[in-house]
This record gives C-alpha cells, structure tokens and sequence, in this order.
C-alpha cells in the first residue's frame, strides 16, 4: 500500500491548502493520508474526513523538549473532539505566538525589523514557524536562502532557537493517548544524536506511551532504514512512515513518495485495520 502518514499543508509551514494535498495525494495514489500540521488540527475542518478516494487518518506533530532538545512527536488517528486534546492544542497554539514574538525580538536584536510582521505574512495566519521568519530573512536580504537563515539565525543553537515554551515529553503522549490515538516519534535521525542517546529517548518515549516511531522519514538511505527498523524492534514500537512533505519542488520529500517498511516491522496501521 502507499502510505504517507507525514506531511504538512499551508495552516502550518507547508505550502499546499488542506483540499489540495488531498487531492495531490489522490493524484499520486497514496491510499492512506495523515495530514500532520505543527501543533494544529485545523486541516480537519477543511478536508472530509470519509472521502472514498482515499483513507484519511488525523494528524498532528506537536513540539516538545526532552533533556533540552527540540522533539517531534506526531500523533495519529486521534478523536478530534477530545477535550484534553484540544485543550493541549489550544495551549501550544498560544505558545507558538508568544515564541514567534521572542524570535522576532531576538532577530531584532540583531538589526532585522519587522520579522515578526513578515513571518506572519508568510503564515497567512496558520501557526507560525521558523520557516516564516527564514522567508521574511530571504526577502529582506539578511540572507540568500531559508537554508541559509536557519544556518545562521534559527537552527539549533542559534538566536531563533527558543523552545523552553513547549509542553513536556510525557504531557503531549498523553493528550494523544488520551484522545484514543498513537504517538510516533517522528523522523528519529534529524536529532543528530547518538545512538546511545537515541535509545535513552526511545527508553523514556516509551515509558511514557508511546507506541511508535517513524521508521522512514522523508528519502534516506536503505542502511538508515535497517538500523531505525532494528531500533524499532529492540524498543517493541510500532513503526510509521511519512515524507515530510512541505511543498512541491523538493524532490527529497515528495508526497506520497514513501519506500515500504521493511518486514520485521509492525506497521502502526495494523491498530486500526
Ligand atoms: P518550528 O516548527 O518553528 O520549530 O520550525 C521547524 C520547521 O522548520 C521544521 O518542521 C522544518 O519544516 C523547518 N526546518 C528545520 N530545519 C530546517 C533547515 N535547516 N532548513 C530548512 N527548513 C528547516
Ligand atoms: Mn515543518
Ligand atoms: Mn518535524
Ligand atoms: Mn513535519
């Protein structure tokens, strides 16, 4: 099956409305979609959910801190009435607009107006994120690529960094558990750490509830898929796949463009088939 449980429209930092990943996916038969804004699950309102060209499954990837480090937990197939739920989104919601105002603070700071204004006109009022600021950096002249701008101003480490506003680890497992869905670690690779460290992410992820991890993420290397499989297997998770996707034009995330798991893995869809 074609499967993308990954991927993000234009209410956060993804380029494509709801309707027209939907049908993009259609177009390039994925057969099950889980659409996975950052801390929001307003696509929902957008989409029909009982479309019969396609399964779609909910979706969300919520930020979080483990140990200081910026972590992605998405979670799936969630009842999007739940209360605790929403209230954990609504709060994450307000996070994200009190960071966007530091990151703009802290950028002028360093001499760049208005950062905040541009970064969210470039969110056309979905969540903002630190891709918006890279594209109001692009525009201004500060730099000449997102690329770039997360490179000096917003990756890791850098002035834009902030993410002390975030709930815990073990609080957004439990607003997704809490709503009936899995939470999956997404893409385990893109924290650099080392695989000592992973495991004592994974041991801890674990503990708290969660059930799953993104075994492929994105287009990476076979060897890579091994060792997250093996992983996988040694913590008992269930394994995800998604791309990533953000926009057309990255050939390195295409939508629908996922390898298949490899089989000494349990797919996360075998909860809810
Ligand atoms: P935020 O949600 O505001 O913390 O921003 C994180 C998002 O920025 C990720 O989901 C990616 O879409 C994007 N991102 C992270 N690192 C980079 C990078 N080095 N270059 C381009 N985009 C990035
Ligand atoms: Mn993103
Ligand atoms: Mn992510
Ligand atoms: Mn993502």
């Amino acid at each position: 099956m074609n499967i993308d449980l990954h991927c993000h429209s234009n209410l956060s930092d993804g380029a494509l409305p709801p309707a027209d990943l939907v049908d993009l996916a259609i177009q390039r038969e994925v057969e099950m979609l889980a659409i996975t804004d950052h801390d929001s699950i307003d696509c929902y309102r957008e989409i029909d959910l009982l479309t019969d060209s396609i399964k779609i499954i909910t979706g969300i990837e919520f930020s979080t801190t483990w140990r200081n480090n910026g972590i992605h937990i998405v979670g799936l197939n969630m009842d999007l009435q739940n209360h605790d739920l929403l209230e954990g989104v609504r709060r994450q919601s307000a996070a994200r607009t009190e960071r966007a105002h530091k990151i703009g603070q802290r950028l002028q700071n360093l001499g760049f107006d208005n950062c905040f204004e541009g970064a969210q006109r470039h969110s056309g009022g979905g969540q903002i994120g630190r891709p918006h600021f890279a594209q109001h950096l692009v525009d201004i002249g500060a730099v000449s690529t997102v690329q770039q701008a997360f490179k000096r101003y917003l990756g890791a480490g850098k002035a834009g960094d902030i993410k002390e506003q975030w709930a815990d680890l073990g609080e957004v497992i439990s607003w997704i558990r809490g709503a009936s869905g899995v939470a999956v670690l997404a893409h385990p690779t893109k924290y650099k750490m080392t695989r000592t460290k992973l495991c004592t992410l994974l041991e801890g992820f674990a503990s708290l509830g969660g059930e799953a991890m993104e075994v492929i993420s994105g287009s990476q290397t076979v060897s890579v898929t091994q060792s997250m499989a093996g992983l996988c297997q040694q913590f008992d998770l269930l394994a995800s796949c998604g791309s990533d996707f953000h926009s057309l034009g990255q050939p390195w995330a295409a939508l629908g463009m996922v390898s298949k798991l490899p089989a000494n893995c349990v797919p996360v869809w075998s909860r809810w088939q």
